[in-house]
Formats: structure tokens, C-alpha cells, sequence
């Protein structure tokens, strides 16, 4: 078993434009190579019953694919305050769903400068209030905007969830953890000019980290020289390995590590991974 670990993508567009006429290769490439578990997060209203047929249609070839809803701060724009009243019923509709774990993609976005602060805020404010009605996990897009996020985060009671492409302080990153999250690693990691990200991957706990592509986007370092355009969660486990060997650990038990990590901060994947025999030998054989 040990020799072949599975593989956990916890952020991955499948429903992004650049796949949509390859989707069914793409998920084949992905299952032959274990990936086994991969969570697309919605990022406006208007694809959440794509993103929900999408999990379900290729629940057969990848038995842990799983998804969120929300609203991600660079589709704030053009989003209206009617979307947040969509959310909650979607929300509602979506519980008797196993497939369904969480509220995301959200977040703010202060590096983009198109986007207005407080529109950002507003929707990111009411999504987090959703969360915490329903006691789910968020997934979060946080740029340039660590320190709002966890001052969001501190002034309500979110369960977890995952701080998606984590790029702040060791500091920020220890508050996030206290606050019950682990921190999404991908494509990033595998530059070597990328110090602060690799040194956060060598000293934090390895229990606080997921893996991650973010597919189509966040191309890991060999992507160019081979002259590929864009990501696909068939990637993850070579960025996986990448990263594992960063940390400096076995390929084995970064995977098992990073499985379960996954699991404690959404338990409804956990729940519905526990519900799959072909999942359960998994990397606890190791
Ligand atoms: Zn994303």
C-alpha cells in the first residue's frame, strides 16, 4: 500500500472554462493517478447546480470529489445582495447532499485593485455568518488580506476550514491554525525562489497542512518547461512529492498526513470518505 499512497486535491476548479472540453479526460488523467479525493469550490450563485452535478457525475472515478458553495471575492463585482439569500437556500437544499462540506470559495482580495474593499467585505461578512448559522467549514482565498480574515474569523464561531494557497507569516499562520484551519500548499511551493512559502512547508506542524493545485490555476515549476498551459489535479501527486520533500518526509506519509488532515477540518469529506470501502484501506495501511 505504502507504494501507492492516495492523493487528496482540496481546491480545484473543475468547472473553470479552460476544462470544459476536456473534463472527462482530465478526471480519468487525475483517477489513474490516485487521486482519490478532490473538493471544488463554487465561486459565484450562478454555478452551484453545475458544481453539484459535476461531483456527482465523477463520483465513480473519484470516489471522494466533494464541493462547496459561495461567492469568491473577485466575483464580488458583479454579485448582488439578493446572492447571499441564493446562497442560503442552496445552503439549505445542499445538507441532505453527502457530497456537499462547506461554505467557499470566500475571502478578500486586496492585491486585485479593481474590486471594491467594501463590497468584498460585505459579502465576505455574510458568508462567514452563514457558516457560523450552520456550523460548516469554510474554504478561504486570502491575498494580502490575512490579518482582516482572522480578525473576521475571531469575532464569530466558524468550526474550521482551510486557508487555501497560504502565502503570510509564520505568525498569521499560527492564528490560523488556533482558530482550527490548515493551510492549502500547491504549485507555489515547488519554485525554489519561493523561500518564505518552502520554509513555512519545512517548519509548521505537519499536521496543519493540506495539498492542493487550485487547478487551472498557481502552475507548478515544471509546467513551463514543458510547455503546458495549465494545471489539472492529475498534478498533484508530483506537487505532492515536491512538497514532501521539502519537508522532508516519505511520500507515504506526507499523503497520510495530508489525508487526514483534510478530514478533521471537513468533517462531512470525512463522513462521506469513511461511508467508500475503497477508501478506508487506504494510507492507514502505512
Ligand atoms: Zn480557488
Amino acid at each position: 500500500m505504502s507504494g501507492h499512497p492516495m492523493w487528496i486535491d482540496t481546491h480545484c476548479h473543475l468547472d473553470a472554462p479552460e476544462f470544459a472540453t476536456s473534463l472527462p479526460t482530465i478526471i480519468q488523467a487525475a483517477a489513474e493517478k490516485n487521486v482519490k479525493a478532490i473538493l471544488l469550490p463554487a465561486v459565484k450563485m450562478a454555478d452551484c447546480a453545475h458544481i453539484r452535478e459535476l461531483a456527482h457525475q465523477y463520483s465513480q472515478e473519484i470516489p471522494g470529489l466533494v464541493y462547496t458553495l459561495g461567492i469568491h471575492p473577485l466575483y464580488t463585482n458583479q454579485a448582488q445582495e439578493g446572492d447571499i439569500e441564493t446562497l442560503e437556500k442552496r445552503i439549505v437544499e445542499s445538507i441532505s447532499d453527502p457530497r456537499f462540506v462547506g461554505v467557499g470559495e470566500i475571502g478578500l482580495d486586496y492585491f486585485i485593485e479593481d474590486l471594491d474593499p467594501h463590497k468584498q467585505e460585505f459579502f465576505f461578512n455574510a458568508q462567514l455568518d452563514l457558516a457560523q448559522k450552520y456550523q460548516l467549514p469554510v474554504i478561504l482565498h486570502v491575498r494580502r488580506s490575512q490579518d482582516a480574515i482572522l480578525k473576521a474569523l475571531r469575532r464569530r464561531s466558524i468550526p474550521s476550514g482551510i486557508a487555501h494557497a497560504f502565502n503570510g507569516s509564520f505568525q498569521q499562520a499560527e492564528q490560523f491554525i488556533e482558530l482550527g484551519f490548515k493551510l492549502g500548499f500547491g504549485g507555489a511551493a515547488t519554485y525554489e525562489r519561493a523561500l518564505q512559502i518552502r520554509r513555512l512547508l519545512k517548519e509548521l506542524p505537519l499536521d496543519s497542512m493540506v495539498t492542493e493545485t487550485d487547478s487551472p490555476d498557481i502552475p507548478p515549476a515544471w509546467l513551463r518547461g514543458e510547455g503546458i498551459a495549465f494545471n489539472e489535479p492529475a498534478f498533484l501527486p508530483r506537487i505532492a512529492k515536491e512538497l514532501a520533500l521539502v519537508r522532508g518526509v516519505s511520500d507515504a506519509e506526507f499523503a497520510s498526513a495530508i489525508w487526514g488532515n483534510a478530514m478533521q477540518v471537513l468533517p462531512r469529506w470525512s463522513a462521506l470518505c469513511a461511508g467508500i470501502p475503497q477508501l478506508l484501506s487506504l494510507n492507514l495501511a502505512s
